[in-house]
This record gives structure tokens, sequence and C-alpha cells, in this order.
């Protein structure tokens, strides 16, 4: 413990007023987190602010000032002397207030994951950085012509031809043997990082150090495996009928350059509607901001301070920032006219909602969402209502029949993306877990096992490549995945919650939260305010009455 934690202690031994007197660990532990604040407080303010800058600048030299900044704090974080500290004190089992215990968790892992000895984790950095760049500036080849990813995608979204497909869907394998090796051997840096960290593999110690546990999570894959194993074979059945007619092959003979993108993870375009239309006249950002305000989660100051349009040099995508932890919170977009950015604007501005609300008397660690996942889902919650057909008439004034004609191909749609998507993130997650049980074992076979128990999808007769190497993924967000599925979950389960336990309809029929004032009282008492308060599945208990559950995904999409 460093000496300017003495003079805080004998601050700190009287800020306790409530409940029991706080023990020795207890104030040491108020007085380091107080002095952990008070250094990294504008630390992270400032890079925030400069990751703020190079995003709508796109200027060289504002990327480099984040990028020193944010070694600046992960050198906080690295501190052997200050994570010793936090583990003697989680491990005294002494720190009993629940916020302090809390923030402590918090702290605890934030140290834990940078406690990786510097010169491994150089080889891990640099290791994966030479596996994003041959990612980047890989081309596969059709023909012996180069061909870019659009390309490929653009080939297996609209072409008949079954040799076509295959050949491009080859393309978009080759970049597989080019980095498989490497990234075999940063699996085993990971490893060996989280070994000398007390952990089984690097699988672990990441669920861990995000507050997750693979008991917990087996447990969600496997129930949603069960649960959808039967509607996904069903609609594939149909999903198939439709692309074996398409390329003039019988059902037995399609294979995985059938669909239409090369891991079958998103919906093929046979039945997609295009919603366009109904947003091309419209402002994006004025129905956002009429919608905010219709449920109580006012957006203007957000809006005031974002960056909204096109320009040259800025950030191409879109995301929401909580600059200071204090209500200063802004979103990027490039916003059109579009179904696509109605949805992208909902979903940034409810990431930006769940930062702007956090509780006055949060502290400061604390104020953050329960989980990268849980605001995921609240983004994804309302990125939903773009193409929700009773959100659309009432938002855009449309008429019940078009309303009707919005219904009949909607509601197909979501179902076959959420049952698609579903069953390739089982693929991503329990693949990924067990390449890191065993980096040795043979991953190509194991691969296209997991494809074809997942996604039934056939192996491709006597392939034995490293077809999945070609996610980059596995290099740039490791042991990740999961949360987007998760997200989904909670999405469902507090659209559920609020449908029948709020708003107390019988079912979610014309349901689209236009000018429902509850929605936004709900959501920002339960899981805004709360901030991270609570781990995310006390947080999900306490909101809905019970952890988080597939069964409510599964009803919104599947039966
Ligand atoms: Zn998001």
């Amino acid at each position: 413990m460093k000496t300017g934690y003495i003079i805080l202690i004998i601050l700190f031994a009287g800020v306790f007023v409530l409940g029991c007197t706080p023990n020795t660990k207890e104030i040491q532990m108020q007085a380091f987190i107080t002095a952990h604040v008070e250094k990294v407080k504008p630390m992270e303010k400032e890079a925030n602010l400069a990751y703020w800058d190079a995003a709508t600048s796109g200027k060289s030299e504002d990327y480099d000032k984040v990028g020193t900044l944010t070694l600046e704090l992960r050198r906080v974080y690295s501190d052997p002397c200050d994570f010793a500290f936090l583990k003697e004190a989680k491990e005294s089992g002494q720190v009993k207030e629940p916020v302090l215990a809390r923030q402590m968790d918090v702290l605890y892992n934030a140290y834990l994951e940078n406690q990786i000895e510097p010169e491994l984790l150089k080889q891990i950095v640099e290791l994966g950085t030479e596996i994003e760049k041959d990612f980047s500036t890989f081309r596969g080849t059709i023909d012996d012509e180069k061909v870019t990813n659009n390309r490929i995608k653009e080939i297996l979204k609209t072409e008949n031809d079954s040799a076509k497909r295959e050949s491009a869907w080859l393309a978009g394998k080759q970049v597989g043997p080019e980095v498989s090796d490497n990234i075999i051997k940063l699996v085993k840096l990971r490893n060996k990082a989280a070994r000398e960290l007390g952990f089984e593999n690097f699988h672990t110690l990441s669920l861990t150090t995000a507050e997750q546990d693979v008991k917990e999570l087996d447990k969600i894959f496997n129930e949603l495996y069960e649960l959808t194993n039967e509607p996904f074979a069903k609609l594939k059945a149909e999903l198939d009928a439709i692309l074996a007619k398409q390329c003039s092959v019988d059902v037995s003979e399609l294979m995985p350059w059938h669909y239409h993108d090369p891991f079958f993870q998103e919906t093929p375009l046979v039945y997609d509607v295009d919603l366009d239309t109904y947003y091309r006249d419209k402002d994006v950002k004025e129905l956002a901001t009429k919608f905010y305000a219709g449920i109580g989660l006012p957006v203007e100051s957000i809006l005031a301070n974002s960056d909204l349009y096109e320009r040259e040099g800025k950030n191409p995508h879109a995301f929401s920032t909580d600059i200071d932890r204090q209500g200063d919170v802004r979103i990027l977009c490039n916003l059109k006219n579009n179904e696509n950015w109605m949805e992208t604007i909902l979903h940034e501005l409810g990431h930006a909602n769940y930062d702007k609300w956090h509780g006055d008397d949060v502290p400061y660690i604390l104020r953050e969402p329960a989980h990268i996942f849980t605001t995921e889902a609240i983004a994804m919650f309302f990125g939903r209502l773009s193409r929700n057909p009773a959100w659309m008439r009432q938002m855009l004034e449309l008429t019940d029949q078009q309303q009707a004609e919005i219904e009949k191909v909607s509601f197909k749609y979501a179902q076959l993306k959420q049952l698609i998507f579903t069953r390739w993130a089982m693929v991503m997650y329990d693949f990924e877990k067990q390449l890191y049980a065993n980096p040795d074992q043979d991953l190509n076979q194991l691969w296209w096992q997991m494809v074809e128990k997942y996604q039934f999808v056939k192996c491709p007769r006597g392939r034995d490549e490293p077809d999945w190497a070609a996610k980059i993924h596995f290099t740039i967000a490791p042991c990740y995945y999961h949360n987007y599925m998760l997200g989904e979950l909670l999405a469902s389960q507090l659209h559920h919650h609020l449908v029948h336990k709020i708003l107390k309809l019988e079912s979610d029929e014309n349901v689209g939260y236009v000018g429902q004032k509850v929605v936004g009282d709900f959501l920002s008492e339960k899981v805004f305010k709360v901030s991270a308060v609570y781990r995310w599945n006390r947080m999900i208990e306490k909101a809905t009455g019970e952890p988080l559950t597939p069964k409510y995904f599964v009803s919104e999409f599947i039966n």
C-alpha cells in the first residue's frame, strides 16, 4: 500500500455513516478507491475525448494521442503492488459492505487482465497485429484472379451457378492456411499468460474478468440448443428448398456455398423486404428524437454533443461513448434516411441513454452498464423497432393496410434472422471454448463437427482445411462472441417483461412502445440508474424477476 493512503484512511474513517462500523480492511479499500479514482478520472476523460477527436477528424496525430493515453491508463492497471493489495483484500473476505465490495470486484478484474508479464504481453500484441495485418492484406483468388471480400459476398448473394458459388466460397477460405499456424501460436501464448495468472486457459480467464462463468454460459447455450433444434430444422428445410431450386440442384446436394455468406451467419435474401421506401422521405434523427421524448428519455442533450452526418475522414461506422460518466454522452453516426440508419440511431441512443442516467449516488467505479452485453441488449431492444410494424405505423403514419403488408414479411424475416444467428453463435462459442482447452487437437475436424451439429451444414467431402481460421474474431475479439447472443436474449426478456408486467398486455401484438412513458421509467429506474451496482445477473433478476433465460427470446421469435 502506498503512503498517500494513510491520510485518506483517516479522512474516510468517518465517512461510513449508515450500517455497521467499517472494519480496517474496508477503510483501507475505501482509501485505495478514492486515490485510484482521483488518478484515473481525468485520464479516462482525456482518453475518451481523444478517441472522439480521432473518430471525428480521422487525423493520424489524434489516433497517436489515443494510443499514448491508452497505454498510460494500462500502466495504472498493470501495477503489481496495487493488484497485490486488491487480491489480498478480496481473498480476506473482510470487505463486506456491498457497494464497496462490488467496486473492489470491478477493480480487481480490471487489474487482473492487465497483470500479464510485459514481455509476454508484447509478444501477444505483436502477433495479434501481424495476423490482423495478414487478414487485411490477403486477397483470395478465383481462377487465378484476386477478389475482395465484398466481391465474394456479392457472388454468394446473387449467383445461381453452383460452380461459381463454390469458387467464391473457396476464395473466402484461402486466408485460413495463411493465418492458422499463427492463430494457434497466439492461442498458446494467451493460454501461457492465463496459466501464469493461475487459470486453466485463456478462455476461463477472459470469462472470469468479464464476470462470466463457463457453467452459467453452458447452461444458457444448452437450453437454447434444445429449444431451437426442431424449429431450426423446420425453417432450414424450407429455406433449403428455396435455395436448391434457385441453383437447380437437389436439396441433398446443397453445400456450404449455397448459403448467402461465407459462414451462414446471415439471413439469405429470400424473405427480405425492402423497408427503405418507408423511410426515404422521413428524417431518421427527428423520428428518433420524437420517439425517445415520447417514452420519457429525451435525447436532445445527447444529440447536441453528437456527430451525426458523413464527412471526409470521419469514422464511417457508428458508436456511442460516455466521456466522463457524468452526463457527457455522445453518439457518432453517418445518417441517411433509410431503415438501416433508423435502426442504428435507435441502437446508439439506447447505449447513450444507459450511460446518461447513472444514479446520482452511484460511485465513479460503478458508473458503467452492468455488463457489455446488457448495454448491447438495451441498444438491440430499441434498434429492433425500425422493423416493428406497429412502431412503423405510428411513427411513420402508415395505413393499417401498409402495416399488414410489412407484418406479412417482417416476422418471417426476423424469425429466420434470429434462428440463423443463434445456431451460428453456438458454433463460435463451443469451438472457441474447445480451441483454448486444447489447441493441439484436430481443429479442422472439430470446426466441421460444430458446423454440422449446430448449423446442419455439410462438410464438403474430404475437406481438411483450417476453415475456422478465416473468422477474424478469434484474433481481434477473443472469447467475446457469445455476448452478442446474450444481448439478444436479454432484449427479449426485457420486452416480455415490459409487455406482460408493465403494460399488462396479453401479447405483444401491436406493441411499438410509442408514447409509453412507463417504458422509459422502468428502464431508467431498474436498469440505467443501478449502473454496475449489481453483477449483471443480479441486475436482471431484480429488474425482471428472474435471471437471464433464453425462453423469452424463443417465445418471441420461434414459437
Ligand atoms: Zn451496440
